[in-house]
């Protein structure tokens, strides 16, 4: 008998029937058709979902897996991740220099194990009066997940790729960046091999603060470069 061809319409019309009769437990991709119940899933849902099914009946996928790598993503990384590194940085001028010299390395000292799952090395610049560095992926939207947590929509805009290497200075003014004309502006384009992290300058007046302390004022838009950390004032001083 011939085998009766699948086509994509026919593949995402019986896609819904294949999720519901495997055992998906993959609990981040489930949630979102459990929190509209009634409505159908989007398209990429679904092909997520039939993909899972699939490789899960072929035994090439363990659910469970799925799920850690979700809860990963959800809850263990973002700008908070990176802040550490940059606050160690402002108070540690031995781990700035180590750091400089080889980020990959040299974060693994917070227990820190890498940039996630990707197998890319890590690269630390350095912003100072003189130099304000950023980072882009000119091809796509390679970024320090790990360290940053999932890109900005714009980071992965094609305008904000293309523009920020033809014209920085203007994507930086568009931020709310206004740079002396002295300054030096590094743009830095990130790879599958290669993720960059910037190590903003420490803002006045954080003087005596501790490490922690100092985290919680680094944004995830100072660490790709396109923010400049203001003076701190403490609450309800002018
Ligand atoms: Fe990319």
């Amino acid at each position: 008998m011939a085998k009766k061809k699948i086509s994509r319409r026919n593949f995402l019309a019986t896609g819904p029937a294949v999720a519901a009769g495997s055992a998906i437990s993959a609990r981040g991709l489930t949630q979102e058709s459990e929190a509209v119940h009634g409505t159908p899933p989007s398209g990429i849902s679904l092909r997520v979902q039939s993909l899972i099914s699939v490789l899960t009946k072929k035994g090439l996928l363990d659910p469970k897996a799925v799920d850690a790598l979700i809860e990963y993503y959800e809850t263990k990384i973002g700008p908070h991740t990176g802040a550490q590194v940059v606050a160690r940085a402002w108070v540690d001028p031995a781990f700035k220099t180590r750091l400089l010299e080889n980020a990959s390395s040299t974060i693994t000292e917070l227990g820190l194990t890498g940039i996630g799952n990707s197998r890319a090395d890590l690269v630390a610049v350095a912003n100072s009066a003189q130099v304000q560095n950023m980072v882009v992926c000119t091809l796509c939207s390679c970024y320090p997940w790990a360290l940053l947590g999932l890109p900005p929509s714009w980071y992965k805009d094609f305008a904000f790729r293309s523009r920020a290497v033809i014209e920085p200075r203007a994507v930086l003014e568009e931020f709310g960046m206004t740079l002396e004309e002295d300054v030096e502006v590094h743009v830095w384009d990130s790879t599958a091999d290669l993720r960059y992290l910037v190590i903003p300058e420490r803002p006045e007046g954080t003087e005596g603060m501790t490490e922690e302390e100092l985290a919680a004022l680094v944004t995830r838009d100072s660490m790709v470069g396109v923010e400049k950390l203001q003076p701190y004032r403490p609450e309800g001083e002018v």
